[in-house]
């Protein structure tokens, strides 16, 4: 992960079951909800990863990557660039392993998520302008100090390290026949791929993105890893690119995954107030992705179907704004940023 050396090989099921085992008492085992107010004719579920301790899945990635280092890479610290979900997973993880923590953020990111990502523990280093230079900055410091960049998707032990919330579908549902996954770098639905595939190639994996600025889906049209310019939207934790060079999940999601949908801005906005309304559940709108596919249709219900509720970081007053019948972004006052 320091950059230097071999690239490690593509995560395996075995490797999901490996990382169960390692990060059992660093992340939660969050609960399946049935949802029959939907009312579909073989059930749907939601999988309520908003109760993970830092409000995401991505803490699953963060400690089985974090696990996997040996002490003396370790003590060198860990660093990551992010402003959002992966960061405090990446510092709430290191605190409670004792590992030295630098998140870097560029100078945009807004003073609430600053807090967060402190609040962790984790150093935070604010430089540059964009995200881009945020980590050309935290390359710089880890060539200086010899420390580990921890990537938010593409690296083979964030890969299975997510795919423990497929292997805990497993164990909750073994009927489970569609699963929809919030989808960005595909760190996520490539990891819950691995696990479900393993067992049975015939579930089906759906990633959901949001209409403005999916890099995944238009890669996947494309056959090749594209740029796409961000957009504003309420799925900030969905936006950014797959990386330059993407080694893993790109081609994970590519062989395994069997469909991507898009849903818009609206229909994340009522899958909020669905998922508040019906659940008392805080969903980001990136986190509120599968559950709007369920509701606007985009994906045919032929047998038992669960939407992972990937994370609820929302601000407080965006979150209201939203449940009083906002949509657009600049209704919300939500950063574009992930
Ligand atoms: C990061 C994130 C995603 C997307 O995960 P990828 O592994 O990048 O596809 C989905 N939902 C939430 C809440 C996230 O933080």
């Amino acid at each position: 992960m320091s950059g230097s050396g071999v690239a490690p090989p593509a995560p395996t099921a075995r490797d999901v079951w490996r990382a169960r085992v390692r990060i059992r008492d660093l992340i939660r085992r969050t609960p399946l909800l049935s949802a029959p107010e939907l009312a579909a004719p073989h059930g749907v579920w939601i999988k309520d990863e908003t109760r993970q301790l830092t409000g995401a899945f991505k803490i699953r990635g963060a400690a089985n990557a974090l696990r996997s280092l040996s002490p003396e890479v370790r003590a060198r610290g860990v660093v990551a660039v992010s402003t959002g979900n992966h960061g405090r997973a990446v510092g709430e993880v290191a605190r409670q392993l004792g590992v030295p923590a630098a998140v870097f953020v560029s100078r945009r990111v807004p003073a609430d998520k600053l807090a967060a990502l402190r609040a962790t523990g984790a150093e935070v280093v604010v430089g540059g302008e964009s995200q881009d230079e945020a980590e050309d900055i935290a390359r710089e410091h880890v060539r200086q100090h010899g420390s580990t960049l921890l990537p938010p998707f593409d690296h083979p032990d964030v890969i299975a390290g997510q795919g423990t919330l497929g292997a805990e579908l497993l164990d909750d549902l073994p009927e489970v026949h569609t699963v929809l996954v919030p989808l960005s770098g595909g760190g996520l639905i490539a990891g819950v791929a691995l696990a479900l595939k393993a067992i049975d190639p015939q579930i089906r994996v759906i990633g959901v993105s949001m209409e403005a600025g999916a890099a995944m889906h238009a890669s996947l049209r494309a056959g090749r890893v594209i740029e796409m310019p961000e957009a504003d939207t309420l799925a900030d934790s969905l936006q950014g690119g797959l990386g330059r060079d993407n080694r893993y999940t790109f081609r994970a999601v590519r062989e395994l995954v069997d469909d991507a949908v898009l849903v818009s801005e609206d229909e994340l906005a009522e899958a909020m107030r669905h998922a508040f309304t019906h659940h008392r559940m805080i969903l980001e709108g990136g986190g509120a992705a599968g559950l709007a596919a369920v509701l606007a249709g985009r994906v045919p219900l032929e047998g038992p179907t669960v939407a992972i509720a990937s994370g609820g970081n929302v601000a407080a007053g965006a979150f209201a704004r939203i449940l009083a019948g906002g949509t657009r972004p600049d209704d919300t006052g939500v950063e574009p940023t992930r």
